[in-house]
């Protein structure tokens, strides 16, 4: 079979590599669509994992069922997720899933960016969704990226009444608002200043966009809310400077959500008589869990709110093409969900 091997940043080639085998409680999937993630195209995240078949959203249909598996048979259309926890240690029973040492070993064989993958035992038992028959492989493959939004909304502690200040409008900036709005966000005000990425916030439902390269942006903030500044903020560049505007936009109460890590020696000097005097919160919340890929199925498959799962994918690739949709989602222009067509 081929798969997309990164061996850099700017060294990306398709390989011929053997279909894996499959093992006790074990699958094997056909990928029909598989995303690229933001944080693939994040150079110094990506390569200290290289060589590798990167691609972690994938979808496909179950080709071979290895013993001992009950809840899948074969021609299954299903959502993989490439981590999955233990579920009984005592970070599983707090749900920080993603902090699970079980969820952290385990991965898909070789990759998302292949024409199959192994899912092993643990991901087949605790993290592996059916798509129901009318839900295509397109938005099954949105399925993770929105679980990580969940998540995010779940450590904002998000409700209804809140003012949410979305900085950063790549996918994952347009997809917590698509969620957020899927919560019934009052209101939502996203940030950016590519003028393609703030049309889109504005069409998956931002009440305002601020282009903070032409606007100032904490006096636009608060004449959008008279006065009283977000309730919450989600950070979406893992920059310093995103997460210092960020303490400039908070208002009192609120909280804000770092949604990108950055690297372990870079350091943000924040004021901690803000957190004391205006009860500020800062969160991260760092990928997703079974409990959020759940709901983000429900979120996907949604009757009463249709996903937008056509104003999120702006490009589709053959797997062949891998190393140009790689560069084009790296751009960070006029493109958001990247899909790759594995089986084409
Ligand atoms: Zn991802
Ligand atoms: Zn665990």
């Amino acid at each position: 079979m081929q798969a997309a091997k990164l061996y850099s940043f700017k060294d990306i080639r398709i390989e011929e590599v053997p279909i894996p085998t499959v093992g006790e409680g074990e699958l094997l999937v056909k990928v029909e669509t598989s995303g690229i993630c933001s944080g693939d195209v994040v150079p110094w995240y990506i390569e200290k994992k290289a060589p590798l078949v990167p691609g972690h959203e994938p979808a496909g249909v179950v080709v071979k069922v290895g013993g001992g598996v009950t809840n899948f048979k074969e021609g299954d259309r299903i959502v993989l997720h490439h981590h999955a926890p233990c579920m009984e240690c005592h970070l599983c029973r707090r749900h920080l899933f993603s902090m699970c040492p079980t969820w952290r070993r385990t991965n898909l064989d070789p990759g998302g960016m292949a024409q199959y993958v192994r899912l092993p035992k643990t991901n087949v038992a605790h993290d592996t969704l059916k798509l129901a028959a009318e839900t295509s492989f397109e938005a099954g493959a949105l399925v993770e990226p929105t679980a990580c939004c969940v998540s995010a909304m779940r450590r904002l502690q998000i409700n209804a009444d809140d003012t949410l200040v979305v900085l950063g409008l790549g996918v994952m900036g347009i997809l917590n608002i698509v969620v957020a709005k899927f919560y019934g966000v009052k209101q939502i005000i996203g940030v950016d200043r590519v003028g393609f990425r703030m049309q889109k916030a504005l069409e998956v439902g931002a009440d305002a966009v601020v282009d903070f390269s032409k606007q100032e942006l904490k006096q636009e903030v608060a004449k959008l809310t008279d006065g009283r500044m977000a309730t919450k903020i989600i950070v979406g560049p893992g920059s310093i400077a995103a997460m210092e505007s960020a303490m400039e936009l908070i208002g009192v109460g609120g909280t804000i959500c770092l949604f990108t890590p950055t690297q372990g020696d870079e350091r943000w000097s924040i004021s901690p008589a803000k957190l004391y005097f205006e009860a500020v919160s800062v969160v991260a919340s760092y990928s997703c869990g079974p409990t959020d890929t759940q709901e983000a199925l429900r979120i996907v498959e949604s009757t009463e709110k249709p996903f937008p799962t056509e104003t999120l994918i702006t490009h589709r690739f053959p797997l062949q093409d891998f190393a140009k949709a790689f560069e084009l989602m790296a751009a960070a222009g006029d493109s958001l969900k990247v899909m790759i067509y594995c089986n084409p």
